[in-house]
């Protein structure tokens, strides 16, 4: 396992996949590494590309309104993606792309200890849940595995073009609020 600085420089400095011949940055996390909940997306878009950071665009704000709207506090929460390159056009990452880059998510999950994962979307619950679940039937249902507890829900972006996954992703995520809270004592 790398450390912090060690996982930034192997990152930023990685060619595994071609995805790292069309990156402007790499996109590795924003938010608390002592938190306790880590989200994880897909892969970083035009805006992350061209800022470094997972989910600055329209997703994120919408993201970072859901947070905020359930009280979660800044050092509450990190936010990464499965891969840490933008696919060209936005496209899913490719299974050889995402297999290259898990180590790297493997090992933020090492440094961090989450207690809780929340996998937003497809490519997410696929990597880190079941390679053949289906979102819409195991979204909103706790996973505990190997000491973790999972939360599978939609991604922001599927927000965007369905409303009425709103509330429902809402709901999820206030699932994830609950259980925080427990874990504090409040
Ligand atoms: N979508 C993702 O999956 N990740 C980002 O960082 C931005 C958009």
């Amino acid at each position: 396992m790398l450390d912090w600085d060690a996982l930034v420089n192997e990152c930023s400095n990685c060619n595994k996949c071609e995805l790292g011949q069309t990156r402007l940055n790499i996109v590795i996390e924003r938010g608390s590494r002592n938190a306790p909940v880590m989200l994880v997306g897909e892969g970083p878009g035009e805006q992350e590309d061209r800022q470094g950071k997972p989910f600055v665009g329209a997703a994120g704000h919408l993201l970072d309104n859901l947070l905020e709207a359930l009280l979660f506090k800044d050092e509450d929460y990190y936010i990464c993606n499965i891969v840490k390159c933008r696919p060209p056009n936005n496209r899913v990452p490719t299974e050889e792309e995402a297999e290259q880059c898990l180590g790297f998510l493997r090992n933020q999950v090492a440094l961090i200890r989450p207690k809780i994962i929340i996998c937003m979307g497809a490519t997410a619950m696929k990597y880190i849940v079941d390679r053949n679940s289906k979102i819409t039937q195991i979204r909103g249902q706790w996973i505990e595995r190997k000491g973790y507890y999972i939360m599978p829900t939609f991604h922001p972006a599927a927000l965007l073009r369905d409303e009425s996954k709103k509330v429902l992703m809402f709901e999820d995520v206030k699932k994830v609020k609950r259980k925080l809270d427990e874990f504090n004592n409040i």
